[in-house]
């Protein structure tokens, strides 16, 4: 069993240390950059229905704000089994160079609950969400920190989270982003995170001169992000060769159907058994032949266990810390191009971030003008990151860490402290 925690804060430890050598930060200096701003730990009570019975139950709840020099914490709430404070503090550092690499006005958070979201009912969900908002409402607010939905929650935790809020403080509709269309949530936001993803998978592909029509991809993961990303790289004409999920995998060396998978999972809530695929373990998927392999799950997915049997050219990491930095060390010296999470799955930020604009203007915008503008804004990022890379001689990850920490070390030293 791998340990979450330790995966997750040393690779971001690693990655740390290698940009501040690089950079020339001392001591003090990476400390600062290094610790949480806060980090919030409640307990969280909830009625559960079990063997017909009301029992009450509590869940740990987690919120770390990481640093708030270039704008309001930022960042997602996750509900997940394996949630601690450990892992929620490195993906809150994460979010600093997430918002600083693409230049939002946003600092970085993360937030979670250690739960199993698929064993609760609707109710339960719901009073878990709300009562998680009232105890986090003193440190959260639409100027000081936005949560936004990660793994295991979606626009309808969103919105009990707004409701919840707005019975204190008013209507707020910009006190979370990724909010359902009829309560200020933003066209594209929903598709964001993947539609990035597609269009950076498709823009590092070009530079090591893979065609679409060519490239074998392989994506794990099938939730908001996978799906996504799976859509819109089939519209530009990629094939898709192998997907899975929490279950497991499947596979097509001819092509599936992602219209096909997406309406097989919404009748059975699993890509399991879709018709004309063969079943794979998610292990196996990730050792498949592919030009291109998209991890878009959870973090820890490629480490040293499995690491050499990796044969795609090209890995783009849609979910946060997917390779540890072992790992990645290894697939650097086999001339393997790895797009870091924080530029790959940076377009479900940037699209939070226009979001949060349409709500403090109170004017929405249309779905063509966030992705154009999204599209454009991830372009110039992308371009930036590889020029420095080439220029320097340095990978993307080491690249994209030091445009962030740049810009965040700037903003922490010209506020003074
Ligand atoms: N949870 C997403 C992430 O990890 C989005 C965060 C947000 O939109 O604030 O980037």
């Amino acid at each position: 069993m791998i340990d979450k925690k330790c995966i997750c804060e040393e690779t971001q430890r690693h990655f740390l240390e290698r940009a501040f050598g690089r950079l020339k930060l001392k001591g003090a200096q990476r400390e600062l950059l290094l610790s949480s701003f806060r980090e919030t730990r409640i307990t969280v009570p909830v009625t559960l229905r079990h063997n017909g019975e009301n029992r009450l139950h509590t869940f740990q709840g987690y919120r770390v704000q990481h640093n708030h020099a270039r704008g309001p914490f930022k960042g997602g709430l996750r509900y997940h089994p394996d949630v601690n404070m450990g892992e929620i503090r490195a993906l809150a550092q994460l979010m600093t160079w997430k918002t600083a690499l693409v230049d939002i006005p946003f600092g970085g958070a993360k937030g979670g609950i250690s739960v199993d979201p698929l064993q609760l009912n609707e109710t339960e969900l719901e009073e878990l969400s709300r009562r998680f908002c009232q105890k986090m409402a003193p440190i959260i607010g639409v100027h000081d920190d936005i949560p936004a939905p990660d793994i295991g929650t979606n626009p309808q935790v969103m919105a009990w989270m707004l409701d919840e809020y707005s019975k204190t403080h008013g209507f707020r509709t910009a006190i979370v982003t990724g909010k359902p269309l009829e309560l200020g949530g933003s066209a594209g936001r929903l598709e964001a995170t993947g539609y990035g993803v597609a269009h950076l998978t498709h823009k590092a592909a070009e530079d090591i001169s893979l065609k679409p029509e060519q490239s074998r991809v392989v994506i794990q993961g099938f939730g908001n992000v996978g799906s996504h990303t799976a859509i819109a790289l089939a519209s530009k004409g990629y094939k898709i060769i192998a997907l899975s999920d929490v279950n497991g995998g499947v596979m097509n060396e001819a092509g599936i159907s992602i219209d096909h998978a997406l309406a097989h999972v919404a009748d059975n809530g699993t890509l399991m058994g879709l018709h004309g695929a063969s079943p794979i373990s998610n292990a196996e998927l990730l050792e498949l032949s592919c030009e291109i392999l998209v991890p878009a799950a959870l973090e820890g997915t490629i480490t040293c266990d499995n690491v050499e049997a990796i044969q795609a050219q090209l890995i783009v990491e849609a979910a946060n810390m997917p390779v540890t930095h072992q790992a990645d060390e290894r697939l650097q010296q086999r001339g393997i191009v790895i797009v870091p999470d924080l530029l790959a799955n940076v377009g479900g930020v940037l699209a939070s971030y226009y979001e949060w604009v349409q709500n403090l203007q109170q004017f929405p915008w249309d779905r063509e003008t966030v992705l154009s503008r999204l599209e454009n804004r991830l372009s110039r990022t992308y371009d930036a990151v590889n020029i420095l890379a080439s220029e320097r001689q340095i990978n993307l990850r080491c690249a994209a860490y030091e445009l962030a920490i740049r810009r965040v070390e700037q903003a922490v030293r010209l506020r003074g402290f």
